[in-house]
Parts: structure tokens; C-alpha cells; sequence
């Protein structure tokens, strides 16, 4: 019977210096051994170059090395946003996607095929859970990403489907590997992952040594109508949400970006900006409004958009009205869902 062999894209190094010590190597090659797989891309381990021969045949029996897929499909913006769709195995889509602003270019990564948490805006959640994504396949989205952009990124973001704090071991595995210095060295300061908030996750990364930016989904400043729209609010409150939002903020001595989707007559009044302005006015944040893209619709700004920035910040709080991008490709906020979606029912205020 034949056995699977592991992926080695999915070791970290100080795991993989555990695996060559166990395959009766030493420890140091590890250095070369990730650097042929990472950097130069590597796609044999029969071949890797700059490793031992016999470091080769060993890691060849333990582990496999499967090429990075192509995108399947590729779509691109009028305003140069470029979708790109993945497929890992058991069919399991991923949509990533470049995302240009001036000068600069990032990516926005897939954690999970689909999403299990059911938010009610977003047609990845419409979708329902596919599966997890293994770290490998986080990279090769990155990988995709970093062509699709001549190799020139500047940020990362974990915002694509899924909730990435609910599939944290192989995100966290993928930032480790992608911040490597013998990886992409992409630094962990120009990431950041997106949660609508698993408290026990956000106090992960709090005391851990991770210094990835950390980004929060408000949706709703008032705890009923952000249950309606996200189910997570059930499990984990809003206020003890921003409870681990204040010790990752003191732990790191590091800002917090809130996301908040504004959804036209549902959380765009004058008392929403004030509830929320005064949940989060003693919390060293930044508030990303993004008015909300339904999937196949217009997109664009409606009228309260900018009075609600102006209300937020004449109650002293820093905010950035995010400049909407790919909806004509269903690339924007809430739309990625790897197929022409299923309209999800979009919130309604009761
Ligand atoms: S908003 Fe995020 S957490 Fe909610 S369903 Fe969509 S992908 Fe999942």
C-alpha cells in the first residue's frame, strides 16, 4: 500500500530542521533546503539546487514536492484589480486576488474554500465551508499573487474567504514560511489578518511572537443587529471581542484596524457611527469604511458614506474610507465566492 508523503512546503524551518535531524541529516542544510523550495521554487527534490545530493534522496523519501498549481482562471478589473481562482484538491476553490493603489500593489489571500461562519452580506459565506486550506495552498495564492504582480508586492492581506482565525495552525505555518529569510521574506509588519473575532485566537496572537497587523470586522456597533448579520457575534460578543482587541493592542504596542461595512439604512444613521465611535474611541485604531458591494450591483458610494466618516471623526476617531476596487469582477469586499454566486439575502434592519 502505498503512502502519502507530506508536503515540505508545509514545514516550517525550525520543523524541517527537526526532519532532517530525524532522517540522520544535519539540521543546518535546512537553510538551503528552504531556500531552493521557496525562493527558487523548486519542484523536484530529486533536483533542489545548492542541496547535498544525499540531503536530496533522503528528503525525496520522506516528503513530496507538487508544483505550484496555475490559476485556473484569471479576471481583471477595469480599475487593474486582478481575481485569480485556484483549485486544490478535492475541488476545493480559492479565489486571491492583486489589488492596485497608486504606486503599490497587494494581495488579498484565501484562507478556507468557502467559509463556515454565515455572515449574511457575504457570498463567500453563501457558499458554506468547502474545507480548510492547508499553508501550501496559502502560498501558492501567494506565489500566484507575486507573478501576477511582476514580483513587486507590498502588503499581504488575510481577508480573502474564510475566517482565517478559524484555520489559524496553517495560516500562522504560511506567515512563518512567507516571513522567512530564507523563504520570501516577506515581512510580517506588511501583513494583516482579518477576523470577524475568535476571542481565543486574537489571545493567541497576543502572546505569541508574531508581529502580523490584526484587523477586525465591526459590521454592527449594536450587539442585536451584529448578531443578524454575523452569527460569531453569538459565541463571541462584540465587547469581549474588543476586550482582547485592547491587550493585543497593549501586548504589541500596535494599532488595530477595524472594518466597517456600511450597509445603506441598516448601520449608517447618526446613533451607529456614535455607538461605534463610542465602543472604540480609547482603543489605538484605524476604522476602514467600505460601503457595501452587493454581489452583480453597481457598487459605488451612497450619500451617508462621507457624512458618516465626518461623524466618526468629529468624535475623534481615525478613519479611512476604503476606496472600493474589483466589483466589476466580484473581487470587492463580501464577493469573492469562486463561481457566480448564490445571492445571499443581504442584511435588513428590523
Ligand atoms: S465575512 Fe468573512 S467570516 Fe463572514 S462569511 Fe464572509 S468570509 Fe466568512
Amino acid at each position: 500500500m502505498s503512502v502519502e508523503l507530506a508536503d515540505i512546503r508545509g514545514l516550517s524551518r525550525p520543523e524541517l530542521e527537526e526532519a532532517l535531524t530525524r532522517l540522520g541529516e544535519k539540521p543546518s542544510h535546512a537553510a538551503a533546503v528552504f531556500l531552493a523550495v521557496h525562493r527558487l521554487r523548486g519542484c523536484d527534490l530529486a533536483s533542489l539546487p545548492g542541496v547535498p545530493e544525499r540531503v536530496r534522496a533522503a528528503l525525496s523519501r520522506a516528503f513530496s514536492l507538487a508544483p505550484l498549481p496555475a490559476p485556473e482562471r484569471r479576471q481583471v478589473s477595469r480599475d487593474g484589480t486582478k481575481k485569480l481562482l485556484l483549485r486544490f484538491p478535492g475541488d476545493a476553490p480559492a479565489e486571491c486576488v492583486v489589488l492596485p493603489a497608486k504606486d503599490r500593489l497587494a494581495a488579498c489571500l484565501s484562507s478556507q474554500s468557502g467559509c463556515a461562519c454565515g455572515c449574511t452580506f457575504c457570498a463567500t459565506g453563501a457558499l458554506g465551508l468547502k474545507r480548510s486550506l492547508t499553508s501550501p495552498e496559502i502560498i501558492a495564492q501567494f506565489e500566484a499573487c507575486l507573478a501576477e504582480a511582476a514580483g513587486r508586492l507590498n502588503s499581504l492581506v488575510f481577508m480573502g474567504m474564510g475566517e482565517p482565525f478559524l484555520n489559524w495552525e496553517n495560516v500562522r505555518r504560511a506567515i512563518l514560511t512567507l516571513s522567512d529569510s530564507r523563504g520570501r521574506h516577506f515581512p510580517q509588519a506588511k501583513m494583516t489578518v482579518s477576523t470577524v473575532g475568535v476571542v481565543p485566537v486574537i489571545e493567541e496572537l497576543t502572546a505569541s511572537d508574531l508581529r502580523v497587523r490584526l484587523a477586525v470586522s465591526v459590521v454592527a456597533a449594536d450587539e442585536e443587529q451584529r448578531a443578524r448579520m454575523v452569527p460569531m457575534e453569538r459565541t463571541y460578543p462584540l465587547r469581549r471581542v474588543l476586550e482582547a482587541v485592547r491587550a493585543y493592542c497593549r501586548a504589541k504596542e500596535a494599532l488595530v484596524m477595524f472594518e466597517y461595512i456600511l450597509f445603506r439604512g441598516v448601520n449608517d444613521r447618526p446613533s451607529d457611527s456614535a455607538l461605534l465611535a463610542g465602543l472604540v474611541k480609547d482603543i489605538p485604531c484605524r476604522v476602514n469604511l467600505i460601503p457595501y458591494n452587493p454581489p452583480g450591483g453597481p457598487g459605488g458610494e451612497f450619500p451617508r458614506v462621507k457624512q458618516f466618516q465626518r461623524e466618526l471623526i468629529a468624535a475623534g476617531v481615525r478613519t479611512y474610507l476604503r476606496q472600493e476596487r474589483g466589483a466589476d469582477i466580484a473581487a470587492a469586499c463580501g464577493q469573492l465566492a469562486s463561481r457566480p454566486p448564490a445571492q445571499p439575502q443581504g442584511p435588513g434592519r428590523e
